[in-house]
């Protein structure tokens, strides 16, 4: 059984770098019958936080990757959460001990940063020196106050399993990679505080969660050769392993807040519905076979095979994602769209409206949606006695003579008719004929009552806004146009 696993880390919201992963994760395991697993990489407890925990599960719960083991799904493997496991390491560590593949490291920080400093002057690259490899057994009595770090001796485990210092593995994604092990220090495994290092938490979790493949991001494939020292040394099968390209910004940079929205729950918050996110996400690294970019994630998960993600890094376009946003809002159902957007119009007062009402304004402003967000500026002339008239507006169109008279008559021959949509197409076609004969165009006669009914010249049909609005509210806006600029 094929088992993969999203491994993220607590220390932010959500980022869509890491839904990207938990994506391709998740169709992998889709696609081949598999397990998806949560697991929480808390044992950084000072850079971990709840808050963001429930974050990392609402937004994967919310763009539909839903794990099979993991917080709150139960599973045979035990706690999901890093933190609370923090007992199962050290025995793991104590092993690799006994057989001589890790050793006790008593270097104070301050001896760290002498070693550091010296590599820096020297302008070489830092690798531990190895002072503590073969300390006598004196010398570690001498020493047995002191609480040692555990380091993975990197060489010893090199000569063990393989013929000379290159070490390679067939990545799923970029294919055979190598590295030269004689340039990696020996690594701390546990810290002298008891808690073990991220390398060293991820293999033995991964070990004992039986997850089969790993698929991250290509930044970790450093750590990919030292996790795969550490799975050897500890007599086990290590997984494969798929890299993935980075999700760079527009501009080529790395992707980051000045961009633009990046964790989930932004773009959420935002109005992008999480189908259309998802979706675009899926798109960062992979292509439909059909060519056919607007897909669900199960119909994505049929298509998609890990060895035909590209191995480059992809570019978050916003403006495509801005594009998808606005197709997937446009294929909505009137209630689904009714009821998302209700969050976007907190600040108007719904109550006011029937629901039949409701249903009308957001089908008349539904087309130019591009992000949920925008109804809330498009709007605000369907609420509230009166309306907020834009300077340019009451300048250049109600400020005319044309204007002026197209209102005063509409004011006076609008009393007695009725308010509903079929209605008013009849007699606003008579309206306007009626101007015409006098030399004005229907299209003047209609920016007129555009722009005292709703403040602006451009926005949804209007027959339909006169018709939710009603008369009385429409002739009280027309009215107050009328004694305002008398
Ligand atoms: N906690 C690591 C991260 O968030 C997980 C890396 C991995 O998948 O092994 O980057």
């Amino acid at each position: 059984m094929y088992r993969v696993r999203i491994a993220p880390s607590p220390s932010g919201n959500l980022h869509v770098g890491t839904a990207r992963t938990a994506l391709f994760n998740y169709l992998f395991a889709k696609k081949n019958n598999g397990q998806f697993i949560l697991r929480i990489e808390d044992t950084d407890l000072e850079r971990s936080d709840k808050e963001y925990i429930k974050n990392i599960f609402d937004s994967l719960k919310a763009l539909g990757l839903n794990w099979d083991e993991g917080p709150d799904v139960g599973g045979d493997y035990g706690p999901y959460s890093q933190s609370e496991r923090f007992d199962i390491y050290p025995e793991f560590a104590k092993k690799l001990v006994e057989a001589g593949f890790a050793y006790e490291c008593f270097c104070t920080p301050e001896e760290l940063e002498a070693e550091k400093e010296l590599s820096a002057k020297n302008k070489q690259a830092y690798v531990y020196s190895g002072k503590c490899k073969n300390l006598s057994d004196e010398e570690k009595l001498k020493r047995q106050e002191e609480v040692p770090a555990i380091r993975f001796n990197v060489s010893k485990a090199q000569k063990a399993f393989h013929d000379s210092s290159e070490l390679s593995f067939n990545d799923l994604v970029k294919g055979v990679l190598k590295q030269d092990t004689s340039l990696i220090g020996d690594f701390v495994i546990m810290k002298s505080n008891g808690t073990p290092t991220y390398n060293f938490a991820v293999v033995v979790d991964d070990m004992l969660m039986k997850i089969s493949h790993i698929i991250r991001g290509e930044d970790h494939i450093s750590n990919t050769f030292k996790q795969i020292l550490i799975y050897e040394a500890l007599g086990a099968q290590a997984p494969k392993f798929g890299h993935l390209g980075m999700i760079l910004a527009p501009d080529r940079s790395k992707l980051s807040k000045r961009h633009g929205a990046t964790a989930v729950s932004e773009f959420t918050e935002k109005g992008y519905l999480t189908e259309a996110l998802v979706n675009f996400i899926a798109l960062l690294g992979w292509s439909p076979s059909d060519g056919q970019e607007i897909k669900s994630v199960n119909e994505i998960a049929e298509d998609f095979r890990i060895h035909d993600v590209s191995s480059s890094n992809s570019i978050f376009e916003y403006d495509k994602l801005n594009w998808m946003n606005s197709q997937y809002i446009k294929k909505l159902d009137i209630e689904t769209l009714k009821n998302a957007l209700r969050p976007f119009l907190a600040q108007y007062d719904l109550s006011g409206l029937t629901d039949a009402q409701y249903t009308r304004m957001v089908e008349i402003t539904r087309e130019p949606l591009t992000i949920l967000s925008d109804i809330t500026n498009d709007v605000p002339y369907f609420f509230g006695d009166t309306v907020k008239v834009e300077p340019e507006v009451q300048a250049e169109v109600l400020d005319t003579e044309t204007s002026r008279k197209v209102l005063r008559e509409f004011y006076n021959d609008a009393q007695n008719w009725e308010f509903s949509e079929e209605a008013l197409h009849e007699k606003l076609d008579e309206f306007r004929a009626k101007f015409k004969e006098q030399g004005i165009k229907p299209k003047e006669t209609m920016w007129a009552i555009r722009a005292a009914v709703t403040g602006r010249t451009r926005g949804a049909d209007i027959t339909a806004v006169l018709a939710i609005l009603g008369r009385e509210k429409v002739l009280g806006r027309v009215n107050s146009e009328l004694v305002n600029s008398a």
